[in-house]
C-alpha cells in the first residue's frame, strides 16, 4: 500500500510517498481503510524533528476516518465493513489516570503519527478504543479532519468551565483549535468574539455568528472590555498577544492556553494577574470522552467543523505549504 513517510526531519521536504507492507492488526486492534485523513500542525513539526520519530522512515497523520477492513484477535462489536471516525490519542490504558478517563496524563499518552504510524496511508492499524462508529450525518471529509483539533478546543472550554451566557475571546481565529473553539463555545451558549490579522477572516467569523473581531495586532484587550470584557480568553499564540489576552479578561476570568505559536516565554505581570484574580489554564489534546462529546455535538449539528480545502491524497506536500501559509479557515483535509 502507499503511505506518506518521513525519510528524514528537514521540513515538510522529508516526505516521500512509499510503497510498504499492509499492517496487521494485533491483538484489540483493527485495520481502517481510509477514505479523509486531516492535517495539523503536528505534522510539520514532526517533519522538522519536534519531536523526531523513534524510527525513519514513519507515517504521520493523526486524523482520520474510513471503513475498517481487517479485526485483530479479540475484538467484540467491531465489524469488518463499519464506518468509523479515528480518535488520534493513544495511552497505556492501565495506569490509574487512564482508569479514570484522564489519559492526556499518562506517562504513555501519545497521538497517531507522532508515536505510532499514523493516517496518510491506504490503512491504519488502531487499538479498537481508537475507533468510534461514523456518524451518517458527517461528512466524509469532516469526519476524517475534525478530531485533534475539535477534541483539543472542547477539552480547553470544558478545564475553563465554560457556561451559558458567558463571553468567550479566541484569539487568533483560522486554526483549526480555533474555529473550533468558536464553533463550540457558541454551542455552549457562549456570546464569542474573535481576534485576526486578516480581516477576511474576521468577516468570516461575523457570518458564523461571531459577536465581533478585533485586530490580533492592536489594542484588543481596550476593545474587548469596551464590550464588558471576556469571561474566557482562548489563547494559542502566546507571548505576541498574552498582555492583551490578560487585558481583556473581566475580573475573575480564565485564559486557557493550549499553545504558542509565538515563542515559548512570556513576562508575566503578576499584579495584573492577582487583582484581576486571573486563572491561567493549561491544557493538552484531550480525553476519549472529551473526543466522543466533541464528534456528538458535530452528530447533533450543534456546532461545526470547517473544512478549508481538500487536497487530494497524493499531494500531502503541498496540502502541509499551505496549511503551514497560515491562510486557511479551519482545517485541511485529504482525500485517499
Ligand atoms: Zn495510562
Amino acid at each position: 500500500m502507499k503511505a506518506w513517510q518521513l525519510e528524514d526531519t528537514n521540513g515538510i521536504d522529508s516526505y516521500v510517498l512509499n510503497d510498504v507492507p499492509e499492517p496487521e492488526p494485533g491483538r484489540k486492534e483493527v485495520r481502517v481503510k481510509i477514505k479523509n485523513s486531516g492535517l495539523n500542525h503536528l505534522d510539520i513539526w514532526v517533519s522538522q524533528g519536534l519531536p523526531a520519530p523513534k524510527h525513519l522512515p514513519h507515517t504521520t497523520g493523526a486524523d482520520g476516518a474510513g471503513v475498517v477492513d481487517a479485526l485483530g484477535e479479540g475484538v467484540a462489536g467491531i465489524e469488518v465493513g463499519d464506518e468509523v471516525v479515528i480518535d488520534p490519542s493513544t495511552s497505556c490504558g492501565n495506569c490509574t489516570y487512564c482508569l479514570n478517563d484522564e489519559i492526556v496524563y499518562c506517562n504513555d499518552f501519545g497521538i497517531l503519527g507522532e508515536h505510532r504510524a499514523g493516517t496518510f496511508a491506504e490503512k491504519v492499524v488502531v487499538p479498537t478504543i481508537n475507533v468510534v462508529p461514523k456518524p451518517a450525518s458527517l461528512t466524509w471529509e469532516v469526519a476524517g479532519s475534525f478530531g485533534l483539533a475539535g477534541t483539543t478546543a472542547l477539552r480547553m472550554i470544558e478545564k475553563a468551565r465554560l457556561s451559558r451566557g458567558e463571553t468567550v475571546l479566541v484569539v487568533g481565529i483560522g486554526g483549526g483549535v480555533s474555529a473550533a473553539a468558536m464553533s463550540l463555545a457558541q454551542a455552549f451558549g457562549a456570546s464569542v468574539y474573535i481576534t485576526s490579522r486578516s480581516q477576511e477572516k474576521i468577516d468570516w467569523a461575523v457570518s458564523q455568528g461571531a459577536a465581533g473581531g478585533f485586530d490580533s495586532l492592536g489594542e484588543f484587550g481596550k476593545e474587548m472590555s469596551d464590550f464588558g470584557g471576556a469571561d474566557l480568553i482562548i489563547e494559542n499564540v502566546g507571548p505576541a498577544t498574552l498582555k492583551q489576552s490578560m487585558r481583556a479578561a473581566k475580573p475573575g476570568g480564565r485564559i486557557a492556553i493550549c499553545g504558542a505559536t509565538t515563542g515559548p516565554r512570556f513576562e508575566l505581570n503578576l499584579p495584573v494577574l492577582w487583582f484581576k484574580q486571573l486563572e491561567l489554564i493549561g491544557s493538552s489534546m484531550g480525553t476519549h470522552s472529551q473526543f466522543a462529546r466533541t464528534l456528538n455535538w458535530l452528530r447533533l449539528d450543534k456546532a461545526q467543523s470547517t473544512v478549508a480545502k481538500v487536497f487530494p491524497f497524493e499531494e500531502l506536500p503541498d496540502a502541509l505549504r499551505y496549511l503551514d501559509s497560515g491562510e486557511q479557515i479551519g482545517k485541511v483535509a485529504l482525500a485517499h
